[in-house]
């Protein structure tokens, strides 16, 4: 084994022990929880070892890249997860299995639009920006509730839940409140409506513990996984 791949394999032993132990710690079940590998910072070489590392879905922040990168791991289930154009849409359905950054009303029907024409039912999170930061994208979450009953009605794409992002912050513990406030919201969108939404994309590098604990069942995990994997 080379030393890249001894340093990538402690690295998803290290993370893939703290989700374990932050289900455990919410009583939950670890195997509920699916570490999406976010790609952009790993080097190329380190891709096609992933699936032989047990990580076989990956996640990518735009289409072009993750068009890219799937090439090096065409097998694996591929994420995207940051903001998308509607001029992009096609790319990002041909290639990714799930959109974690639907965050709008007008790229929701712009997905339908495409979706229905090639044929297949896309696979969507809805992002809510729980936080109020102005820089950020998504919903809020009075405009998901506002906007909920149309969402639902749109064809073609199946809302599978939601994704937010906590703000930056060395504190882990300052993604607590939004993390839990988009599990609220999920409970509250659910028993409104009764779709099962059962998907919450929430956790990175720096707070994906406390996302485990509020609920997550997709981690979105870079940095923690591959940075500093070339250094000597
Ligand atoms: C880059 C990125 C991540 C991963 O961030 P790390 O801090 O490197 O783990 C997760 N989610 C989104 C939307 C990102 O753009």
């Amino acid at each position: 084994m080379t030393q890249l791949e001894q340093r990538l394999r402690r690295n998803i032993a290290e993370v893939s022990g703290h989700i374990a132990a932050a289900a455990v710690r919410a009583g939950r079940s670890p195997g509920d929880v699916t570490l999406v590998a976010v790609t952009k910072s790993a080097p190329d070489a380190v891709i096609p070892l992933l699936a032989g590392c047990g990580l076989d879905n990956l996640g990518e922040s735009r289409p072009q890249r993750l068009a890219e990168r799937q090439r090096l791991a065409p097998d694996a289930r591929w994420h995207l997860i940051g903001h998308l154009q509607r001029n992009k849409v096609r790319d990002a359905l041909a290639a990714a299995e799930l959109i974690h950054s639907v965050d709008s009303l007008r790229l929701l029907e712009r997905i339908s639009q495409v979706a229905g024409e090639l044929g297949h039912t896309a696979r969507l999170l809805l992002e809510v920006n729980i936080s109020g930061e102005a820089a950020k994208h998504g919903f809020s979450p009075d405009e998901l509730r506002a906007h909920w009953a149309d969402c639902q009605r749109i064809p073609h794409v199946e809302l599978a839940g939601l994704m937010t992002m906590a703000p930056l912050s060395d504190d882990p513990e300052t993604a607590r409140p939004p993390f839990r406030g988009l599990r609220e919201l999920r409970d509250e969108l659910r028993a409104a409506t009764g779709l099962p939404l059962s998907e919450l994309s929430m956790g990175m590098s720096g707070d994906y513990e406390i996302g485990v604990e509020e609920g997550a069942t997709l981690v979105r995990v870079g940095s923690a996984l591959f940075e500093g994997l070339e250094t000597p």
